[in-house]
């Protein structure tokens, strides 16, 4: 079978935009509806009609084109239960745990609590491709809003166990803040410095620096490097656990600047 083809952009601010393309049905999925003008312009460059939303989660920067694309398209709307009066327009519920098919290919889904407490993510096997929203962000991980800092742990550790070679699309470009955060708490690790010298040239040229991987983020990103040496030596943390590891960190990034 051909592979999707991924189209990734930059809309509102710093929200990733991305429509899935199946070439043999003409079924395209927008991962979340972050801005419909953006969206519409982007399909109609390409000739796409819009048939799915795979909604991540409620926050107004995920679901806000719902309605007017929905309106426009008549495309079906997956999205969270835990959070469905929260989603408009949506009319197929998913909670995590199941799967299901598109475009004759398997969609898995993950239950992501912590960020909000219905987040979900989606994960198409056969891409290699995570849609990890607003929970795994590159060297960075989404902040805890709703849920603990035990349920944020497990939600992003849960994709440690992905082949490496997955890709990961996040929900926002906040790569270049995310590593100057990882940078501090771990300085001496190598591939991290050479990634954030990689992320900052990107930057400066306008360019996007997602789709990540797995392999990446675990050599890279401190929240799935809670076993780090270095990380626990400057936590001054050596004997805690993982899960207070990571509530350590996701407590220092929200102070960093
Ligand atoms: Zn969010
Ligand atoms: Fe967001």
């Amino acid at each position: 079978m051909a592979h999707l083809e991924m189209h990734q952009f930059i809309c509102r601010e710093d929200n990733y935009g991305l429509l899935v393309h199946d070439h043999k049905s003409g079924a395209t999925a927008s991962i979340d509806a972050p801005d419909a003008a953006e969206i519409e312009r982007q399909l109609k460059k390409r000739g796409w009609q819009l048939t799915h939303i795979f909604t991540t989660h409620h926050h107004g920067d995920h679901v806000e084109g719902n309605e007017a694309l929905k309106e426009q398209f008549g495309c079906v709307i997956v999205g969270p239960k835990a959070e469905a009066d929260r989603i408009p327009g949506i009319r197929v519920e998913v909670s995590g745990g199941e799967s299901f098919n598109w475009t004759g290919r398997e969609v898995k889904v993950f239950a992501c609590p912590g960020h909000t407490k219905g987040h979900i993510a989606y994960h198409i096997p056969s891409e290699y491709s995570l849609f990890a929203a607003d929970t795994l962000f590159s060297l960075g991980c989404g902040r805890v809003f709703e849920g603990t800092m035990e349920e944020m742990y497990h939600s992003v550790n849960q994709f440690r166990d992905l082949s490496p070679s997955t890709y990961v699309y996040c929900g926002h470009e906040y790569t270049l803040s995310n590593a100057k955060f990882a940078l501090s708490v771990e300085p001496g690790n190598r591939m991290l410095q050479q990634r954030a010298a990689v992320v900052t040239q990107l930057r400066q040229d306008g360019k996007m620096t997602c789709p990540t991987t797995i392999g990446e983020e675990l050599k890279t990103n401190p929240f799935l490097r809670t076993d780090s040496p270095e990380i626990r030596r400057n936590l001054k943390m050596e004997a805690a656990s993982d899960a207070e590891v990571f509530a350590e960190l996701r407590r220092r990034k929200d102070n960093f600047k």
